[in-house]
């Protein structure tokens, strides 16, 4: 079956003009959700990664797993106010609304090559912002991998100087 074939698209989610790309179809079938991984983990096989770090929540989902397959550690970003130990921050917009992501300061030591992995680029706020956090602590971001992009919503141009990846493209 095709990943487009088994991820849910639902209108006006969750504000009107939204078309909300839902991967909850996809992570529920393990064969596919297995692939979906293993071809992530193909796409970035030239890189050289010491460890992942993905955005809280649905970038777990996705770069757990390829730190998992790739033998690397993954750091949690997470939304303010979550994270036990000492963190930097850094607000942001996203395509529906605000918020603000943290870190801790100890998760990514100086020279660390950081892939970046979230399961849908769409404007590019959200990973921007994780890419400014890495490189505040001193990370090197090597890349930043998503199941889903957006083309219309341009977000790779946010990214211009990071190889962006992604399995599969959307208008
Ligand atoms: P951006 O910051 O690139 O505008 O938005 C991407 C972030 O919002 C990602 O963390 C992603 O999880 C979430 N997001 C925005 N639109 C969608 C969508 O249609 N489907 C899913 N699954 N996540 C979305």
């Amino acid at each position: 079956m095709d990943f487009k074939e088994i991820i849910r698209v639902v209108p006006d989610f969750p504000t009107a003009g939204i078309s909300f790309k839902d991967i909850t179809t996809l992570l529920k079938d393990g064969p596919m959700y297995r692939q979906a991984i293993d071809a992530l983990k193909e796409r970035v096989a030239h890189l050289k990664i010491d460890v992942i770090a993905g955005p809280e929540a649905r970038g777990f989902v996705v770069g757990a797993p390829l730190a998992y397959a790739l033998g690397v550690g993954f750091v949690p970003i997470r939304k303010s106010g979550k994270l036990p130990y000492q963190t930097i921050e850094a607000a942001y917009d996203l395509e529906y609304g605000k918020d603000r992501l943290a870190v801790h300061t100890d998760s990514i030591l100086p020279g660390q090559n950081v892939l970046i992995a979230d399961d849908l680029l769409a404007t590019g706020g959200t990973i921007s912002t994780a890419v400014n956090l890495v490189r505040q602590l001193g990370g090197n971001v090597v890349g930043a991998a998503f199941l889903i992009e957006l083309d219309l919503l341009e977000g790779r141009k946010k990214l211009p100087d990071i190889e962006v990846i992604s399995l599969l493209s959307y208008e």
